[in-house]
């Protein structure tokens, strides 16, 4: 698969840390982006580079020739003319044949690009785009897409959004070759307006999920953070091709205030410092995923879509004090039947439903998580032992007295202690 980077518009957004450097010049911790990114494609023997440049260009070509010492083969697309973030796809056109790899020139990636390439195969669209919740949701554009993963909608920043699911264009997308039939003349073109965007309509836009470590530099202050993530590790660890650690929280009770059965989406209500907690969860590199039972589906009082719009609501809430989870996992079922509207076919006996092992299993297999470095989190017992059922460590939430168990009154508490024991700070 070739990589196109488009590396061509000038890195104004963070000019004041570096002033007349190209993007791909720009050094975190001493080494430039653009090298970063290089070792990274490398690592997923993705060593046929194309980089599309243009203002300063000749500074990245001079440092990094066509790179045979890093163990790539880089051939150099100049714009003379800047032809926005597309334009120079016109270019490639005689070149690539066959799906590629598009990447923003100024951002920092560890990804298994393996994983990307076999969810685009899979899709069967003429472009993928690389998405992941990001810690601003509020004011980014917001993707939304149906359960086959197609595009439905993407909000610009500017558009009015009431309850969304966190999921934001990481700058990294598969792309057909076909696509490159669409460019006639070189021409300036903005990728997301021009070419990705009227992909929806024709139902040939999707999107990959991915929990993985994508940042862009954006604004000085994302700049650091990156800078941070490098030199602590967190970027290599988030690889989906290394093994994961994970925060697996139960919802109800835990996450958001308890109610009963959750029917309407007006009871869900955030329960305090969770959204701080959920944070620490984030910085810190493990994954954060919901685990729960909601028999409402099987007893007929919430459909899927009342049930998506109320986690959509749970994701806004927390998306707006700066946190997010990487995903939730769901048991529709329960076992009991004969009730006046029940839906018969979620009427079972299941292995997802906790304390049953399914769901956190279900999570493990996607993510390659090793279970005995992760946590089950709940208030109840039920939680615990779907949690010791998996091999993971658990610890509860609530006011119960519990013995040999890590125990807080609220999440908060408990996810400082659960990082003391594990030494993260
Ligand atoms: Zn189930």
């Amino acid at each position: 698969m070739k990589t196109v980077i488009m590396a061509g518009g000038r890195g104004t957004r963070i000019a004041s840390l570096n002033a007349e450097v190209p993007k791909p010049m720009i050094r975190i911790d001493g080494k430039p982006i653009f090298e970063y990114q290089m070792e990274c494609l490398k690592k997923h023997n993705l060593t046929d580079i194309i980089l599309v440049i243009g203002h300063l260009g000749n500074i990245i070509e001079e440092f990094f020739g066509n790179s045979g010492q890093y163990g790539v083969y880089i051939t150099y697309v100049r714009e003379d003319v800047p032809l926005g973030t597309a334009g120079a796809l016109y270019y490639m056109k005689d070149i690539i044949t066959d799906d590629f790899l598009l990447i923003n020139g100024d951002i920092i990636f560890d990804v298994d690009f393996s994983l990307f390439l076999a969810a685009h195969r899979r899709n069967h669209s003429l472009a993928t785009i690389f998405t992941h919740p990001n810690s601003h949701p509020y004011d980014s554009g917001i993707i939304v897409a149906d359960k086959d993963r197609f595009v439905t909608k993407w909000l610009t920043k500017e558009e009015e959004r009431k309850w969304y699911k966190n999921r934001v264009n990481a700058g990294m997308h598969i792309l057909s070759p076909t696509i490159l039939k669409r460019f006639e003349i070189p021409e300036k073109k903005d990728l997301d307006r021009d070419i990705l965007k009227p992909l929806i309509a024709e139902r040939q836009l999707s999107v990959y999920d991915s929990p993985e470590y994508v940042k862009d530099m954006g604004t000085p202050d994302r700049y650091y953070s990156v800078e941070q993530d490098i030199k602590s590790g967190l970027t290599a660890k988030r690889n989906l091709s290394v093994k994961q650690k994970a925060i697996f929280l139960d919802r109800d009770g835990t996450v958001n205030k308890y109610v009963g059965f959750l029917k309407s989406i007006d009871d869900l209500v955030l329960l305090d410092g969770v959204s701080e907690a959920i944070k620490m969860i984030n910085k810190s590199g493990y994954l954060a995923i919901i685990i729960t039972n909601q028999p409402v589906i099987a007893r007929g009082e919430v459909s899927w879509e009342e049930l998506t719009e109320i986690h959509n609501k749970m994701e806004t809430l927390l998306g707006n004090e700066g946190a997010y989870i990487d995903d939730i996992f769901c048991c529709p079922h329960h076992p009991d039947r004969g009730y006046a509207g029940e839906r018969t076919v979620y009427k079972k006996v299941c292995d997802c439903r906790k304390p049953k092992p399914g769901l956190i299993l279900q999570a493990a297999k996607k993510y390659n998580i090793d279970l005995h470095e992760s946590w089950m989190v709940g208030d109840s017992f039920s939680d615990m032992e779907a949690g010791r059922n998996a091999g993971c460590n658990i610890a509860y939430v609530g006011t119960e007295n519990v013995k040999d168990i890590l125990a807080a009154s609220n999440l908060l508490e408990c996810i400082r202690k659960i990082f003391e024991k594990v030494e993260i700070k």
